[in-house]
């Protein structure tokens, strides 16, 4: 029997390793790293063993060699006092590193890009021409009784979507949450998790994603009851979508399941839109409603705090003083390849597999000692991860709650937040 005061597992651990943000795992911290003993999926038992460990041969580097925080802030400081538009990529970060990094973005100036930025930005911009309805997971747990996946499985982009969100044991209404109709639209999505507990299969619309646009219009013309050419459509019986059409419409709730990464990217907007024209148009008569799947490396969270703290999106150049918002002008990866930025900025404590781009910028990396790079950067700088070592918040994929993180094992290593203040304070004390 476990003794309580002695056991080394905490339980209800809320996970930031995607944008469920599942709040039910256990872990143990006895080991070197953190070990997710029950619930949990292959990604958070990854992320917590490897980000969640506590190197004691961690320092900080100014070009490969060894130096103290101290010295690597004041390099940092150096480095941004001096850059005229520097650009603050990754930024997979919680709340609290994500309100300092706006603080050092505030006196350096320059541009914030997160890492899932390049779909973000393009389906806000659906969403800011034609508005949109979206759902949070606790309406798909209790009401949903026809979900539709477009482009995705749902699973690949947050693993645990069926088990906790659809596949539930009960609702909080009468409804039985095993009778509902699942609906892949796509090619090469993992279905199994869609069938259901009593071995229901689901429905799968395959297509190659570059034809989304085509499917879409597909079913904004057929609940317009609007003609629609040809007798199979990206060659799937005329009949079949007329009869999901029609399910569409006969559902009390149904929801319409999308994740911007999963579309072909310039097609971003166009799908999004028209998922929105689909919701819009099934709300006349009954109650329909999109889930966007987001939230991972915390860009909910930076999108959020960019947002309260200075009233616009990502890709906004502060580099002049005066805030200027150009989705398409500020892209990391365009200003990189069009010389327009003259240092980068890359803070990430939340993510530690995608590397900072290789560029000849002069470059200040602050992220967890296991960081992937590709090349070594002027500075980089170890820090801690939230909902590991320290205490934060992490906003969910619905964007109606903000998780709260907990700190299991204790590091040596700072927060990403007091990394920037040091910097912050550096450059004031140049006076820059
Ligand atoms: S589904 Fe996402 S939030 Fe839940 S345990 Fe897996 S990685 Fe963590």
């Amino acid at each position: 029997m476990t003794n309580e005061a002695t056991s080394t597992i905490v339980t209800e651990v809320a996970c930031p390793l995607c944008g469920h943000a599942c709040d039910d795992l256990s872990v143990d911290t006895a080991g070197k790293g953190l070990a997710v003993v029950a619930n949990g999926c292959d990604r958070a038992r990854d992320g917590f063993a490897r980000l969640g460990g506590v190197p004691t041969d961690a320092s900080a580097r100014i070009d490969g060699k060894p130096a103290s925080l101290e010295e690597a802030c004041a390099e940092a400081a150096r480095i941004l006092a001096g850059a005229q538009q520097p650009v603050f990529g990754g930024m997979a970060l919680d709340l609290n590193g994500a309100r300092g990094a706006m603080e050092l973005v505030d006196l350096a100036g320059g541009i914030v890009e997160h890492i899932n930025n390049e779909f973000g930005w393009r389906a806000s911009r659906a969403v800011q021409d034609g508005g949109g309805i979206n759902t949070t997971l606790a309406e798909v747990k209790n009401r949903a009784d026809l979900i539709v996946l477009f482009g995705t499985d749902a699973v690949s982009r947050q693993p645990r979507f069926f088990e906790r969100a659809v596949w539930v044991k009960e609702s909080m209404f009468d409804f039985d949450p095993s009778s509902r109709r699942i609906v892949y639209l796509g090619a090469g999505l993992n279905t199994a998790p869609g069938v259901s507990p009593d071995g229901r299969q689901p429905d799968v619309f395959e297509f190659d994603k570059t034809r989304m646009p085509e499917a879409l219009s597909v079913l904004n013309a057929l609940l317009a009851k609007q003609p629609v050419a040809g007798e199979a459509p990206l060659g799937i019986p005329l009949a079949r979508w007329q009869e999901l059409a029609d399910a569409l419409l006969a559902a009390k709730y149904s929801v319409l399941v999308w994740t911007a990464s999963a579309f072909d990217t310039p097609q971003v907007d166009m799908n999004v839109g028209a998922i929105a024209a689909i919701a819009r148009k099934l709300n006349v008569t009954t109650r329909c409603n999109a889930l966007p799947l987001a939230g991972n490396d915390g860009d909910s969270t930076m999108g959020a705090v960019h947002l309260w703290q200075t009233g616009f999106p990502m890709r906004t150049s502060y580099a002049s003083g005066t805030p200027k918002f150009d989705p398409l002008q500020n892209g990391l990866s365009r200003l990189v390849a069009n010389g327009e930025t003259d240092a980068l900025v890359w803070l990430s404590s939340l993510n530690d597999t995608v590397a900072p781009p290789a560029t000849g910028l002069p470059t200040v990396v602050i992220a967890p000692p296991t960081q992937k790079l590709d090349s070594e950067p002027r500075v980089f700088i170890p820090v801690a991860t939230p909902g590991m070592h320290l205490t934060g918040h992490f906003v969910r994929t619905d964007k109606v709650v903000s998780l709260p993180l907990r700190a299991l094992k204790k590091s040596s290593l700072p927060a990403a937040e007091q990394v920037t203040a040091a910097i912050v304070a550096k450059m004031k004390e140049v006076g820059a």
